[in-house]
């Protein structure tokens, strides 16, 4: 950390804007309305701008149960969504939704944040014709799974080599996916499941939020082979800012441990498939506490919030990178692979 920060006076002249490929508050800002607590996305918006990040992939529905809302079920999936977008809709949170290619060329744009529905498992789409209906109303990226298992593969929150694959609904899925102008994310999928989906599949996906293993030995995090894998297909990889998966230690991981994460996949594959996925909970504390998961509370030290996110991007110039580079991982990679899986117009 002190030597990375040490070095984080070499600042860039121009800092790219931050495509962040994961966050949770899609659900919390339904959560919040739900549960009638205080909102907070103006202040969520202004730390999102003050952090440096031009996009926000916001996940919304998928497995998550946050109390009484239950994220797996069509109903409040599709209420939620319909909530959501209006409340970004406020030009005074300068969001701009992005459902298409033109939409994502008129970024990054200084003072707006793009932003597009995301969700976290699958668990809502119970029949092929579900993926259509949920694009029209703004699905544009899809992970498979969550934390668990569900109808369509395993999770790899479990034991590396004990997850299975895709089940025969999710065989069926993934094709009908592959025709689809919506982004594929492999994140939380298990490896075998990640092969599955590769063998099934003729286009780029991400991982959007994750860590390496051979850095950090969680079956959170993927492996060497999953990495190659997805960049042998032009996908990309997000690295999130997660403390618990980032080293083995308790607390927050330090912006070295951070760092050795991004660099372990840019010396494997090149950096054309590195990006960020931050992943930031904070705002969910209470909830992690009472879910008795607080170890996945703790950041990056330094990284405590979206607010600071640029710290990614003032890491990497301090260990030397070209500032074309950086603006690849910042924003350019995921882009491309945005690129190639959203509708024309
Ligand atoms: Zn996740």
């Amino acid at each position: 950390m002190n030597q990375i920060h040490a070095n984080i006076q070499v600042s860039l002249s121009h800092m790219p804007l931050i495509f962040d490929s994961h966050s949770d508050y899609g659900c919390w800002t339904y959560y919040e309305d739900q549960m009638r607590l205080a909102p907070s996305l103006t202040e969520h918006a202004q730390r999102v701008q003050a952090g440096g990040i031009g996009m926000e992939v916001l996940v919304i529905g998928g497995q998550s149960v946050l109390d009484e809302v239950d994220f797996r079920t069509r109903d409040t999936v599709l209420t939620a969504m319909q909530s959501v977008r209006m409340a970004l809709s406020d030009p005074c949170l300068g969001y701009t939704q992005v459902l298409n290619r033109q939409d994502l060329a008129r970024l990054p744009e200084p003072g707006r944040v793009g932003w597009t529905f995301g969700f976290e498992g699958a668990a809502p789409i119970t029949s092929l014709d579900d993926l259509w209906k949920y694009h029209e109303v703004g699905l544009r990226v899809l992970s498979l799974t969550h934390a668990g298992d569900n109808d369509i593969a395993c999770g790899r929150d479990r034991e590396p080599g004990l997850g299975g694959g895709l089940t025969a609904f999710g065989r069926e899925l993934v094709k009908a996916l592959d025709d689809l102008p919506i982004v594929i994310d492999l994140a939380h999928l298990t490896d075998r499941g990640v092969m599955d989906t590769l063998e099934l599949i003729n286009r780029p996906v991400i991982i959007s939020h994750t860590g390496a293993r051979a850095v950090c030995d969680r079956p959170r995090n993927i492996p060497d082979d999953i990495i190659r894998s997805v960049a042998a297909r032009g996908g990309v990889i997000g690295i999130f800012a997660v403390g618990y998966y980032l080293h083995d230690g308790e607390g927050a991981a330090t912006a070295e441990a951070w760092l050795r994460h991004i660099e372990h996949v840019v010396e494997l594959v090149g950096p054309e498939h590195v990006g960020l996925g931050t992943d930031f909970t904070d705002y969910m504390s209470e909830i992690f506490d009472r879910w008795h998961i607080p170890h996945l509370k703790p950041t990056v030290a330094g990284v405590p919030d979206c607010s600071h996110t640029k710290v990614f991007l003032e890491m990497l110039a301090g260990r030397g990178y070209d500032k074309h580079v950086i603006g690849d991982m910042a924003w350019k990679n995921f882009a491309r692979v945005y690129d190639a899986s959203l509708p024309r117009d």
